[in-house]
C-alpha cells in the first residue's frame, strides 16, 4: 500500500500538519519515535511523576489567534485554561508582573523601572502586535528561485507598514527611543525577548523584539493534563498514528519515498519531515536531498536548553510562570534568566493535591556539554542543577525539604530522546532573515518540512503558522 502522506515526527509541527491534512480528507500516517507525541512540547513520566519536557505556555490560542485556528479547523477543543498574569518577573528585589491588560502593566512597569516614556514604548509594542496579526495572505516558499521571490512579494504589506522597525538592531532602537535606560531595564527586556525570539535585542530588529515583548498582551493558556495532551488532542481524529516507531532510513525512487522504520516499511507519495533541519539529512540516501538539508546546517547556532524538573510539596500558592533574572550570565549557560513553570493546583493529572510539578529552563550551548568527558559532564550537570534549584528556592520561597524530586536534562538528553540537540529552532535574527531560511516546501517533489527550524520559527504560533504555510504549498494556493 502506498500512503498519500507520511509525516515523520510528532512535535507541534508534525501534529499540526497531520491534523490539517486529515481534516481535509487526505490519507495520512504520523510516525513518532517516542511513546507519546509532542517532542519539545511533550509530557513524560519520571518515577510515576509527570513533567512537561520543555514547552509550558500556549500563546496564539486567544480569540482569532493562529493556534486557535488550527484547532477550529480540525474541530477539536483542547483542554486549556487562561493564564493571567502571563509571567511574574523577578529581578533583584523587584517583582514585576506581566499582566495582559496594557494599562495595568504600564502601572506595574512604571513602579519598578520608572521612566516617562513607558506609556509610549509599551503602547507601540502593543500596537505593532495587533497590526501584525491582522495582516493575512503572506506566505513563504522555497520550491524555486521564482517561487521564493514571488512569496517574498506577498510579505510586501508587512514591509510597507513596518519598514522603519525592520532595519538596525532592537537594542539601539530601544536606547534611542528611551534616551536613557538602565542596564537593569535592558536585562529585563532582553530576558523576555530571548525566550520568544531565541536571540537578544542586539541580534534582532525592533519588529521581532516588539512581537516578543508583546505576546503577553494576548491571552496565553495553560494545558490541563500537560502540554503533550494538547498534541494528543489535536491529532485525535487521525486514524493512524504510529508511536514508538523510529524512522531509520529513507530512500526515494522516482516519485515514491520508502521509509525503513522500527515497525516495518512504509511507502508514500508525499513525505513531510517534522524533524529538525539539522538532523534530517542523516536519514536520506538521495544525494540531492542530503545536499538540500546540509545547505541549511550552517544556520545551526547550537543554541539549546538546560532543563530542571522538580516536584514540590507545599501549601504555598504559585502562579503558572516566573522568570528570574540575574546580573550575570549563569555558568554553563548563555543567559541571565531562567523560566520557571508550575503545574496548576487544579491539574490532578499532572500532580496530586498539594504538589506542584516544575519545569525550569535556561538557554545553553550544545557544545558546552558535548565536549566533556563522562565525569566532567556529570559534575557540570549536577552543579547547574544545584545552582538553579537553590536560586529558585531563594527567589520563590521554596524550602529545600519541600522538593521531593529533582533531576535535569541537558542538550544531550534531548538528543537521546527526540533526536535533536539544537533547541528553539531558527531565530529570526538580522543575520538570519527570511530569504536565507528554509520554508515548508522544498525543490524536491513531494518533500515538505514543518517545525521550528523552518518558516515561521519556534513555539506554538510560529510552528503552527508554518503548518498552515505548508498546507498552502501543498494546495498550490499561492
Ligand atoms: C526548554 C524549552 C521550553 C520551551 N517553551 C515553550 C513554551 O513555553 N511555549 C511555546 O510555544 N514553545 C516553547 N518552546 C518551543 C517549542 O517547544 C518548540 O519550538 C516546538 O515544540 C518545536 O516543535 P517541532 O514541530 O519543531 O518538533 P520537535 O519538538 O522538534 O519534535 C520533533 C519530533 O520528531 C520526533 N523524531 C525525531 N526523529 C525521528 C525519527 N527518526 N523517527 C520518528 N520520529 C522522530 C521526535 O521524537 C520529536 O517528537 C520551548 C522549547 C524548549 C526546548
Amino acid at each position: 500500500m502506498i500512503r498519500e502522506y507520511a509525516i515523520i515526527g510528532g512535535g507541534i509541527g508534525g501534529c499540526s500538519i497531520a491534523a490539517l491534512l486529515n481534516a481535509k480528507g487526505h490519507d495520512v500516517v504520523l510516525i513518532e519515535k517516542e511513546p507519546s507525541l509532542g517532542g519539545c512540547a511533550s509530557t513524560f513520566s519520571h518515577g510515576g511523576n509527570r513533567y512537561n519536557a520543555g514547552a509550558t505556555t500556549i500563546s496564539g490560542y486567544h480569540e482569532g489567534g493562529i493556534v486557535r485556528r488550527v484547532f477550529e479547523t480540525v474541530g477539536i477543543t483542547p483542554d486549556v485554561i487562561s493564564t493571567d498574569p502571563a509571567i511574574t518577573i523577578i529581578q533583584g528585589d523587584k517583582k514585576c508582573v506581566r499582566y495582559r491588560d496594557l494599562e495595568r502593566f504600564i502601572v506595574e512597569v512604571e513602579a519598578f523601572y520608572p521612566h516617562p516614556k513607558h506609556r509610549e514604548f509599551w503602547t507601540l509594542v502593543h500596537t505593532l502586535g495587533v497590526a501584525f496579526y491582522s495582516i493575512e495572505g503572506h506566505y513563504y516558499s522555497n520550491r524555486s528561485g521564482f517561487m521564493k521571490i514571488r512569496s517574498l512579494l506577498s510579505l510586501y504589506p508587512i514591509l510597507k507598514r513596518f519598514w522603519r522597525y525592520l532595519f538596525g538592531n532592537a537594542r539601539d532602537f530601544i536606547i534611542r527611543f528611551y534616551g536613557t535606560v538602565t542596564p537593569e531595564y535592558l536585562d529585563f527586556l532582553d530576558a523576555q525577548i530571548l525566550i520568544v525570539a531565541q536571540a537578544k535585542s542586539e541580534k534582532v530588529n525592533f519588529f521581532t523584539a516588539a512581537l516578543s515583548l508583546g505576546y503577553t498582551f494576548n491571552e496565553t493558556h495553560y494545558p490541563l493534563g500537560g502540554m503533550g495532551a494538547v498534541c494528543t488532542s489535536l491529532t485525535s481524529n487521525i486514524p493512524e498514528i504510529l508511536t514508538e516507531c523510529e524512522v531509520t532510513a529513507i530512500t526515494k525512487d522516482t516519485n515514491i519515498y520508502t521509509l525503513s522504520t522500527s515497525k516495518g516499511t512504509i511507502r508514500c507519495k508525499n513525505l513531510i519531515m517534522g524533524t529538525s533541519h539539522y538532523e534530517s539529512s542523516q536519514w536520506f540516501s538521495d544525494p540531492s536531498i542530503k545536499q538540500y538539508y546540509q545547505k541549511y546546517e550552517k544556520l545551526n547556532n547550537h543554541q539549546s536548553a538546560f532543563v530542571l524538573y522538580m516536584t514540590i510539596k507545599t501549601p504555598t500558592q504559585y502562579h503558572h510562570h516566573y522568570q528570574l533574572i540575574s546580573d550575570e550570565v549563569l555558568p554553563h549557560t548563555l543567559s541571565k534568566s531562567v523560566f520557571v513553570s508550575f503545574s496548576d493546583p487544579s491539574d490532578s493529572f499532572m500532580a496530586p493535591a498539594g504538589y506542584y510539578r516544575v519545569t525550569a529552563s535556561i538557554h545553553t550551548d550544545t557544545r558546552f556539554w558535548t565536549v566533556l568527558s563522562k565525569t566532567q559532564y556529570h559534575d557540570q550537570k549536577k552543579a547547574l542543577q544545584n545552582f538553579l534549584q537553590q536560586w529558585i528556592c531563594d527567589k520563590l520561597g521554596v524550602q529545600n525539604e519541600e522538593i521531593t524530586e529533582s533531576f535535569a536534562a541537558t542538550p544531550k538528553t534531548f538528543g537521546r530522546y527526540i533526536h535533536r540537540t539544537q533547541l528553539g529552532g531558527n531565530a529570526l535574527t538580522l543575520a538570519n532573515f527570511l530569504p536565507r531560511l528554509p520554508a515548508n516546501d522544498t525543490p524536491i517533489k513531494g518533500l515538505y518540512q514543518v517545525g521550528d527550524t523552518a518558516y515561521a520559527a519556534q513555539g506554538w504560533p510560529g510552528v503552527v503558522m508554518g503548518a498552515f504555510n505548508c498546507m498552502r504549498m501543498i494546495n498550490g494556493k499561492h
